[in-house]
């Protein structure tokens, strides 16, 4: 499987957890490289734009004050077949489905509230990436 890049949040529950160490861990600990990371605090607008994908879904609204209600650390992961990796290592997006030991089993308050976001395909990670990053922020090691 290729090297991939994709994009990783850290989001404001865990942010505010300060379990950011322990995610990052699970990354490295797995193969992945963290290549670039930046902490911001999204407005609502901003978030609405991140996720303009849900925009017609009923917890649109709820999803975008709560990604904008405290910081988060978005991070771009590189490693072998990264993007499924990382989906892996999130678990489910409800927690109470998540598999034992994945992030969200552990660290997520509900399925809103779910400690992390990960890019579902290389195209939206792509998109995903550039929506935080330039190319000078971006430092391949692979
Ligand atoms: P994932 O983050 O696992 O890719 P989705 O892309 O389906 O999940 O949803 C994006 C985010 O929207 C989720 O991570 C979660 O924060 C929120 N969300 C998804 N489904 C619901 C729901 N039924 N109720 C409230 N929030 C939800
Ligand atoms: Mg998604």
């Amino acid at each position: 499987m290729a090297v991939q890049r994709t994009l990783s949040i850290i989001k404001p529950d865990a942010v505010a957890k300060n379990v950011i160490g322990d995610i990052i861990r699970r990354f490295e600990e797995n193969g992945l490289s963290v290549i670039a990371a930046r902490m911001t605090h999204l407005t609502a607008e901003q978030a609405g734009r991140f996720y303009a994908v849900h925009r017609e879904r009923p917890f649109y609204r709820d999803l975008c004050a709560y990604m904008s209600s405290g910081p988060i650390l978005a991070l771009v992961l590189e490693g072998k077949n990264a993007v499924a990796l990382n989906r892996q290592l999130m678990g489910a997006t409800n927690p109470a489905e998540a598999e034992p030991g994945t992030i969200r089993a552990d660290h997520a308050d509900s399925i809103e509230a779910n400690a992390v976001h990960g890019s579902d395909s290389e195209e939206n990670a792509a998109t995903e990436i550039a929506f935080f990053f330039g190319d000078l922020d971006i430092h391949a090691r692979a």
